[in-house]
């Protein structure tokens, strides 16, 4: 049976680790540019998602599909893929295509066809799977968030519960390589509840790696209350970033409440001025045209961007209501012309990126600016 994989920028650190466990069950999942083979499978986003549905919806072969979206808005996808995979793939991929293989049509928890779903039996423990094997991947050291920002798809997908892979198992793949990065909703909770910062685990974990990490950035960031003197110290002791990559969001503290950031703006301007003194370049997240955001609301975000960008670089996208989200179904605000007009100021200084007058840029091109 020739399974594939359908190419796609976006979602390459899926393919990593996809490839990996689907490898310990004998199946390769060789990359391709349209649907082939038997089987073809898809990682699929809230912007992405229509772009690929009529490929899917007409393939010659079967196809399953995977990713956020999927988790998200599973009977959509179903209408159009043979198999939607919702929520975590590292199990139920495998268990379905060896399903598949033995002529036992696919009905297998976590997994949802137009006539059948039954929820997945299974959590996946990050030190029971590959972080990646034949092609590198970014190591996952953490799944999941106890946090509930109203604009976020990850609690959705992964629970509330943070759940680590051990320090031995990090260790173990970012010492294959020269360089490595890492994902995680707040590197800076690794070992934690999340919510309790436990630097002794990141310390241990930084002793244990030998070679240069990048520890707090692309492709992961961190949570502006965890930047503290502590954490600047082991970033700066042990990793190879100059950067830090965090999100403000918003500059009011009214705003914050409404996402449920759990943090304030003063929390940021905290983070930046932490940053600048231990020589490290902060990278701040904003979304601009929330909901519920008043013109003075969208004034504040613009006056903390302005803010940050004296002495880092901000990231500027425009709200999108994503499916699974508790702003699922609104819509975003328009932008005030100063607001328009800053950030196209400081893009062109060079110290603003992103998609702030347009929101599907952010799933199609992988900002550079973080990348040393
Ligand atoms: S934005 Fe970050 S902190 Fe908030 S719910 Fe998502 S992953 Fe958690």
């Amino acid at each position: 049976m020739q399974v594939n994989w359908r190419n796609i920028h976006v979602a390459r650190n899926s393919y990593a680790v996809l490839l990996a466990a689907c490898g310990r069950s004998g199946f390769f999942l060789q990359p391709v540019e349209s649907p082939a083979g038997d089987i073809t499978c898809y990682s699929l986003n809230s912007i992405n998602a229509p772009l690929y549905h009529d490929e899917i919806a007409f393939a010659d072969c079967l196809t399953i599909a995977g990713g956020p979206h999927a988790t998200a808005c599973p009977e959509e996808v179903a209408e159009y893929a043979d198999y939607v995979i919702v929520g975590e793939g590292e199990y139920t991929l495998p268990r379905l295509l060896e399903n598949i293989r033995g002529g036992d049509g696919g009905r297998i928890p976590g997994v949802m066809t137009r006539d059948h779903y039954e929820p997945a039996d299974t959590t996946v423990r990050l030190d029971a799977y590959p972080a990646f094997s034949v092609t590198k991947g970014y190591v996952e050291i953490t799944r999941g968030c106890p946090f509930s920002c109203g604009y976020c798809q990850t609690p959705q997908l992964f629970g509330h519960c943070m759940r680590h892979r051990s320090i031995d198992e990090v260790a173990k793949y970012a010492n294959r390589h020269g360089q490595s990065r890492f994902v995680s909703p707040n590197a800076f909770a690794y070992g934690s509840d999340g919510i309790h910062p436990r630097w002794d685990k990141i310390e241990s974990l930084f002793r244990q790696c030998r070679h240069q990490i990048f520890f707090g950035t692309f492709p992961s960031e961190v949570r502006p209350e965890f930047v503290c003197g502590e954490s600047l110290d082991l970033i700066s002791r042990y990793c190879a970033n100059t950067k830090l990559h965090f999100g403000a969001q918003s500059g009011s503290d009214a705003v914050l409440r409404q996402l449920h950031r759990g943090h304030t703006a003063d929390d940021v301007i905290t983070a930046v001025e932490l940053c600048r003194d231990h020589a490290i370049t902060p990278i701040v997240d904003f979304i601009v045209g929330l909901p519920f955001e008043t013109d003075d609301d969208q004034r504040a975000t613009g006056e903390l961007i302005q803010w940050v960008a004296r002495s880092g670089n901000v990231h500027v996208h425009r709200f999108i209501p994503l499916p699974g989200t508790s702003l699922a179904g609104s819509t975003a605000r328009p932008l005030l012309k100063e607001i328009e007009k800053l950030c196209g100021n400081l893009a062109l200084r060079g110290k603003l990126t992103g998609s702030w007058d347009d929101p599907e840029i952010r799933f199609f091109r992988r900002p550079s600016n973080d990348i040393p």
